[in-house]
């Protein structure tokens, strides 16, 4: 397969990114092209990109078949990653069209390179040397064979941009054009490594030796946060450099940081190239280029790093594995953590699942073997795992309108006088959930969703956190037009700060709420400076869970725990366990111990009394046997589809007709559920009918579904979305 060569003439079928359900034939250009080669082809007036898959089908008039254009300038598509889309785009019920998308998303890959000047130490010695001089000289020395631009070298040496082109002139610096997107710098394993503790190390040595193996292989690399799982996979990570292979550390998008980063360059003593919305776009396209010709070794990134094209990946690190954003909800429905899986076991690679709270579906692969499980035990340090208690709010006394006991309200008076900090969590944003009318009992709600409108009282707006619209607050009721009637239900993180203020007027309080910020930079440098110690009481959203550090932090007051166990979801008591506990570990990171209070209505509940009680092991065998006798992930197969359409009729029609018609899915003894309306029946104006399939685990459920859903011709404007393993119900 890999040396299939095809000469000018031949016909070649080619994937497009374009919405076509079919490879499309054309003639190989001049000079040939091989199996995988990016190409540009003439689609009708257009020219589009996209990949030689394999012999053309020539089952059409030849004469009209059109030749390639071009071949572009990149590392063709590697056999493995043709197998990859293949399978993914089967796992997923996605056109294998979508799939090329996702793996093609860099600007300007059908350009040819551009140039731009380089500059590096040059043969001549200047005969007079200036201090400015010497700076610029000895940054090109210290930097040995790297080349750098004129404003880096200007920046690095803290000169201006025309000492350097002095030194140019005098033959002393080299200035020479070279491609604009240059290999990343080499990274060093053996550069900034730590002394591991004994668990660390047994855990290192574990994940070296299975890559020693070069065969595919899943680890669970288990620990509370701060026990050292990051210094542990980037060892792993060391030896896939030292074996010359590629590695990619997929992080959630919003633990994404600066802070990540440097740590990186500190192990390997250069910074990794790195993949996400945060990256320019020139950033990306030299991302994607050098990744594919191997000329980047560590790619840190979000879930669409997975779809670059590696060309020798040994490991895949999924960190925070549990995280419910590695399921993309729209577009293509993959979630990246099963997707690694996939790659890794395609590629002959690693894969390093890392979480203090695994996802039952990681936890049921290690029960079942197909996963090798590593444990870090401790914290590093100190520090030791927080004490967590409940507060039983059935008999504290706690006012009309407000929502902080007095048992947690002495704790966090305690924490004030001495200095430490505290953390009060909901997971609510905004000001209230529900705007009501004490006239006439109308909930505003949003004219394009069947959702409530969330008061946002920073903005001076009331938000639909389904699709964003914003409106402001009326002073009437827009159903009884009374005057003044309005007021708001529910807690939400600004309301706790303004009811956190009133009992401790002199502290000083923060609220951390994605929306009250313009940016994600400027969110992560008010983290940073809240971890300093600038502030005593922290009021956060689910924010704070995802991997900040707060030193000082040693209380967490958790205002609703019963919150996440009143949906439908069936995975509402495995987020709850993982959220309370991750929240709970943000306390006592440094040398002082934490404690955790939790408030709810219902202490007797099984998932509070095993966040309680600490003990993971009873909940997750606990929660398994429920799945396992309701026959539902991880041990039975589930998918969701959603109709949605703005005629309401035609949704529900089609819905009836497809549950009537399900022939192809009886016949692998699945069963259809529905159609209902969606939880959330309208979302910007579409309809919106649910169905669920299930089906157990070995049944051979994609293939029945394509079946299913080949019987049915939908109506314009009518869109089926396939879901399969659903992460969210709405
Ligand atoms: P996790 O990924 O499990 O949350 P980290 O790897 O981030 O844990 O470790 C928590 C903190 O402890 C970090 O600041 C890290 O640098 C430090 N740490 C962990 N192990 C060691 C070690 N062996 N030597 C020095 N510092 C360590
Ligand atoms: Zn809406």
């Amino acid at each position: 397969m890999t040396d299939s060569f095809f000469h000018e003439g031949d016909l070649v079928g080619v994937l497009t990114a374009q919405p076509l359900d079919r490879l499309l034939d054309y003639k190989a250009p001049e000079g040939g092209c091989h199996l995988g080669a990016f190409v540009e082809v003439p689609l009708g007036p257009r020219k589009v990109l996209g990949v030689v898959w394999g012999a053309g089908k020539g089952d059409y008039d030849r004469a009209k078949i059109r030749p390639v254009i071009r071949v572009l300038d990149v590392a063709p598509m590697r056999d493995e990653m043709r197998v990859f889309l293949t399978r993914a785009a089967e796992y997923t019920l996605t056109p294998l069209t979508a799939m090329l998308r996702l793996a093609t998303r860099a600007p300007g890959l059908g350009e040819a390179q551009s140039m731009r000047k380089i500059y590096r130490l040059g043969d001549q010695t200047p005969d007079r040397m200036t201090d400015a001089r010497e700076k610029v000289l000895g940054v090109l020395r210290d930097y040995g064979g790297l080349s750098f631009t004129l404003s880096e070298v200007a920046e690095m040496a803290g000169v201006g941009t025309s000492v350097v082109k002095g030194l140019v002139k005098l033959g002393a610096v080299s200035e020479e054009e070279a491609p604009r997107d240059v290999p990343y710098p080499q990274l060093d394993p053996d550069y900034g490594g730590k002394a591991l503790s004994t668990d660390q190390a047994a855990g290192a040595e574990t994940l070296r030796a299975a890559l020693r193996s070069d065969t595919y292989g899943t680890t669970l690399l288990k620990g509370v946060t701060g026990s050292g799982k990051t210094e542990v996979y980037l060892e792993a990570v060391a030896e896939c450099l030292r074996m010359g292979r590629q590695a990619l550390v997929l992080l959630p998008e919003i633990a994404l940081s600066g802070e990540f980063i440097s740590r990186v360059e500190a192990r390997f003593g250069m910074k990794p190239a790195e993949w996400h919305s945060g990256v320019t776009m020139t950033e990306r396209r030299r991302c994607w280029r050098m990744v594919g010709q191997g000329d980047a070794q560590l790619v840190v990134g979000a879930r669409s790093a997975l779809f670059l094209p590696y060309q020798n990946l040994g490991l895949i690190v999924v960190d925070e594995e549990h995280d419910t954003s590695y399921k993309q909800e729209d577009g293509v429905l993959y979630n990246a953590r099963d997707m690694a899986v996939l790659r890794a076991a395609i590629n002959g690679a690693q894969v390093v699942l890392a979480s203090a709270t695994p996802s039952l579906e990681s936890w049921a692969n290690v029960e079942a073997g197909k996963y090798q499980r590593l444990e870090l035990t401790s914290r590093f340090g100190a520090a030791v795992m927080p004490k967590m208690a409940a507060i039983d709010m059935r008999v504290e006394d706690v006012p009309g309108g407000t929502w902080v006991s007095p048992t947690l309200r002495g704790a966090i008076q305690k924490r004030l006088e001495k200095g430490e900090q505290s953390l009060i969590f909901l997971n609510r944003r905004g000001y209230a959930p529900i705007t009501l009318c004490r006239a006439c009992g109308h909930q505003i709600g949003c004219d394009h969703c069947d959702a409530r409108m969330v008061e946002h009282r920073f903005l001076k707006r009331l938000m639909c956190h389904q699709c964003g619209e914003t409106k402001p607050l009326p002073t009437n009721c827009p159903s009884c037009d009374a005057e003044d009637r309005l007021s708001a239900v529910g807690p939400g993180v600004e309301r706790m700060g303004e009811e956190v203020t009133a009992l401790f007027p002199e502290a000083r309080i923060a609220v951390l709420s994605s929306d009250l910020y313009g940016s994600a930079r400027a969110m992560k440098a008010h983290i940073e400076e809240i971890a300093q110690g600038g502030t005593d009481i922290i009021i956060g959203t689910q924010l704070v869970a995802k991997g900040h550090n707060f030193p000082l932090l040693t209380l967490v007051g958790v205002i609703d725990a019963d919150l996440g166990l009143q949906g439908s979801d069936l995975r509402a008591a495995e987020r709850t366990f993982q959220l309370m506990r991750q929240v709970a570990g943000r306390a006592g990171r440094a040398e002082t111990p934490g404690e955790a209070l939790l408030q709810t209505y219902q202490p007797e509940h099984a998932v509070i009394r095993s966040i309680l009680a600490g003990d993971e092991e009873s909940f997750w065998a606990a929660e398994a046997s429920e799945r396992k006798a309701a026959g539902v992930p991880p041990y039975g197969r589930m998918a969701g589809i959603i109709l949605s359409s703005p005629n309401v009729q035609e949704v529900f029609d089609l819905g009836a007709e497809m549950a009537r018609m399900d022939g192809p899915l009886r016949q692998i003894g699945a069963q259809v559920f529905g159609p209902a309306p969606a939880p959330i029946a309208r979302v910007r104006g579409r309809h919106r009918v649910r169905l669920l399939v299930k089906a157990e685990k070995s049944a051979p459920l994609q293939q029945a579904l394509a079946k299913w859903a080949r019987q049915f011709r939908l109506p314009n404007n009518l869109r089926m979305a396939i879901d399969i393993d659903p992460q969210s119900f709405y």
